[in-house]
């Protein structure tokens, strides 16, 4: 056991290429249990690669992840939750089914992980399509899946890769605050990577901000925000001027 063991998150100088191009280069990045980091940058720049080197689905050229000191590619996939940028749920099983893969995969008897799950279809917007398949859900509502699949495997670290990216505005906006309230109460150790400042905003403690490929993290904005609904805290002052301390920070990398 060493010093890192109050890490969630540790990647030392981790580079990761595919053939000739680098992907990731020497990447240095903590992030403390139960905190949360939004992580924002260009298109390209190796933000969803970072988060499969987090989970272990692959390993960096150099460097160093460790995940609650797991350092270990099958350790560190144990301890993390990862929703991917692209959902995959499976095509011949029901929301509900598809919902509580994770579960089941720990062993949880269907009919308990369904027992688990089926209560928080309504706040995902998916009451009454328990029983309906991937092919007749909208984008967003596969994504909700998803997502809803994702939180309910109990894992300490989530991997979030731009979880309400497809989603409309207004739908987003439900998902932001639900995931606010989700997290104030359940605390968990997130990397949010998202491409919309707002909600890197609403959702972390701590903003990083990732330049042009090959990734290096350029900035990292502390967020102090009040407390309050969406609303009020995207109205607030310190709000407006965080907004625009990440967009100054962006302007150029985009
Ligand atoms: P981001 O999520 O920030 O948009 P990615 O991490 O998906 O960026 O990609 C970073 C770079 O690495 C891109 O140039 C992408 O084309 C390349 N890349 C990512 N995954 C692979 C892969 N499996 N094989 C080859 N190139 C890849
Ligand atoms: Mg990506």
């Amino acid at each position: 056991m060493g010093a890192d063991d109050d890490d969630g998150i540790r990647l030392v100088g981790v580079t990761r290429r595919y053939g000739d191009v680098v992907a990731v280069d020497g990447l240095d990045l903590v992030v403390p249990r139960h905190r949360r980091l939004g992580v924002v940058g260009p298109s390209g720049c190796g933000k969803s690669t970072a988060l499969s080197l987090i989970c272990g689905l692959e390993e960096p050229d150099e460097g160093r992840i460790t995940v609650l000191g797991a350092a270990d590619g099958p350790g560190r996939l144990a301890r993390c939750a990862w929703m991917p940028q692209r959902d995959l749920l499976l095509p011949w099983r029901s929301v509900l089914a598809n919902a509580c893969i994770s579960l089941e995969n720990r062993g949880v008897p269907r009919r308990a992980a369904q027992a688990r799950v089926r209560p928080l279809l309504d706040r995902f917007g998916l009451a009454g399509f328990e029983d309906a398949r991937p092919d007749e859900l909208s984008g967003g509502m596969r994504q909700r899946v998803s997502f809803l699949r994702t939180l309910v495997a109990d894992k300490e670290i989530l991997l979030l890769d731009e979880p309400f990216g497809a989603l409309d505005s207004i739908t987003r906006a439900g998902a932001q605050q639900w995931l606010r309230e989700t997290l104030a109460s359940e605390p968990r150790t997130v990397v949010l990577v998202t491409h919309d400042v707002d909600e890197a905003l609403l959702l972390s403690d701590e903003v990083a901000v990732m330049s042009r490929r090959p990734g290096r993290i350029t900035a990292r904005l502390p967020v102090d925000l009040p407390t309050g609904s969406r609303r009020e805290v995207i109205a607030s002052a310190p709000f407006v001027a965080l907004r625009d301390r990440l967009l100054a920070e962006l302007e150029g990398g985009w």
